[in-house]
């Protein structure tokens, strides 16, 4: 087993990782920047290094001085948790090159996967369905070729998107060359890489993934799905687990995400998303990291997904078969955001004045926040995530409202409000919603009193 694991993420995640570390019995090594020197993540490692000033680029990205503090501190692994440089195929590489262990695939699968366009290209020698479209990366040529062949509604995406960004839909042929340079430069301004594809657009689809666990033996297992159909711009907001998808649909998914991650030798823990219309489900991407939306399905499948990582980067076998994981009642995730939903979404980070979390059966929450914490405005708005586990949907649903209703974080704006308005909706208590719910109902959404 692992003996010393630094973990290279902050926030929600980092303090997450280093839970899991400790109930391993594994010491732990944080890394931080100037501004989250007081972070909860720094207060609860075992041992804390500075690794540069408050930019992300800075600290969080900043490969070389992560990999000294690992080597400085004598850590034999370095988990990245999601975000930064958790699908870094060169960070992955470069800890190979100096002995350490990165907690996920090897560099090589993360090339293959991190790069859309070729995962995509991957799973079809795989015989799993994917999107219709592009066959890789396409110039404006090649992708006028394609509009012809599919025709609109079109999506043309970044090859190294990730977080809902560099995604363009082309509802006019008249639009596509525009469209086609705007999705460029946003995807090289964001990602610094500017290569794109196509694909045809999947009216109203509901997003559905499967989460995969595979040891180095040849083992891999599937924890079931999640429905990420609530999205704000491609960006999930609401997940929940699992879907109410019909069981003949849900197997044929399951086997497909455990057929890809077979063909590319997958190894840790890896989602497989796809988009699901009443035709049938289609690959978008498989994310090589942990989510942020693993809880729900380690609620319902009693199954800590990060505790499986760790023993899966120090060379144990899976410690389950297929056939031993069951499901057992319904979870929902809501991501509490600092930020201000009747302005547009504005991130506004702040002093949390003050913090009171309900506590009961079926309740977690997954946070770096506390009372007289001041979020730096650097990061991700993300501050935390609330988990209810229940007996059924409506269960769960009853929970997150009452939870939601008794939850306090004062100080700051967040999007409390606004997530109990969606659990309050009819459409989504009755489960009939796409992909486009937010953007479809968003004024009623935005009702709530301040
Ligand atoms: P990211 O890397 O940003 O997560 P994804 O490819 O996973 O990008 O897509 C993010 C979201 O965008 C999906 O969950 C879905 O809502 C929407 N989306 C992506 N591809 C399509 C498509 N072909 N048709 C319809 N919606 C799509
Ligand atoms: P997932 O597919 O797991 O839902 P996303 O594609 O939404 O993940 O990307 C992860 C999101 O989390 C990104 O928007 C990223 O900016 C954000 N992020 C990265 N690291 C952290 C962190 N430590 N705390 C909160 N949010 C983070
Ligand atoms: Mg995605």
């Amino acid at each position: 087993m692992l003996q010393r694991v630094l973990i290279a993420n902050r926030g929600e995640i980092a303090v997450r990782i280093i839970r899991a570390c400790k109930q391993l019995g594994i010491e732990t090594v944080a890394v931080y920047s100037l501004a989250d020197k007081d972070s909860l993540h720094v207060h609860i490692a075992d041992e804390a290094v500075c690794i540069g000033g408050n930019a992300a680029s800075a600290s969080y990205l900043n490969m070389e001085n992560i990999i000294s503090a690992a080597v400085n501190t004598g850590a034999e692994a370095i988990h990245p948790g999601f975000g930064f440089l958790s699908e870094n195929s060169t960070f992955a590489k470069l800890c190979e090159d100096v002995g350490i262990i990165f907690i996920g695939p090897d560099a090589s699968v993360i090339e293959k996967m991190g790069d859309k366009a070729m995962a995509k290209k991957l799973m079809i020698e795989a015989e799993v369905p994917v999107v219709p479209g592009s066959e890789g990366e396409v110039s404006l040529e090649e992708g006028k070729q394609v509009l012809a062949e599919i025709g609109c509604p079109l999506l043309i995406k970044a090859s190294a998107g990730g977080g809902g960004r560099g995604m363009r839909i082309v509802h006019h042929e008249s639009e596509f060359e525009k469209a086609y340079y705007a999705a460029k430069q946003e995807a090289k301004a964001a990602f610094t890489n500017d290569g794109v594809y196509i694909e045809k657009l999947i009216t109203n689809p509901r997003h559905i993934e499967v989460q995969i666990l595979a040891d180095r033996y040849g083992n891999v297992l599937h924890l079931g799905e999640r429905d990420c159909s609530i999205q704000r711009r491609n960006q999930k907001v609401i997940e929940e687990a699992p879907s109410s998808l019909p069981d003949t649909m849900r197997n044929a998914m399951y086997e497909a995400a455990v057929k890809a991650a077979r063909h590319v030798n997958y190894v840790n823990a890896g989602t497989i998303e796809f988009v699901v219309d009443e035709h049938g489900f289609y690959f978008i991407e498989m994310n090589t990291r942990i989510q942020v939306e693993h809880p729900v399905t380690e609620m319902i499948t009693g199954i800590d997904i990060v505790r499986e990582q760790l023993r899966i980067a120090g060379g144990k076998h899976l410690k389950h078969e297929q056939s031993d994981i069951t499901f057992n009642g319904h979870a929902i995730e809501v991501r509490i955001n600092a930020e201000d939903p009747k302005h547009n979404f504005r991130p506004n980070p702040g002093l949390i004045e003050m913090l009171h979390v309900p506590q009961g059966l079926g309740i977690r929450f997954d946070s770096g926040i506390y009372t007289d914490y001041e979020i730096p405005p650097f990061y991700d708005s993300m501050i935390g995530k609330v988990i209810a586990h229940g007996y059924s949907r409506l269960d769960a649903i009853r929970k997150m409202r009452s939870i939601l209703e008794e939850l306090v974080i004062e100080g700051i704006p967040t999007n409390q409000s606004f997530l109990t308005m969606i659990l309050m909706h009819p459409d989504f208590v009755k489960g009939d919603f796409d992909t486009g719910f937010i953007a479809a109902n968003l004024e009623g959404l935005l009702t709530y009193e301040t």
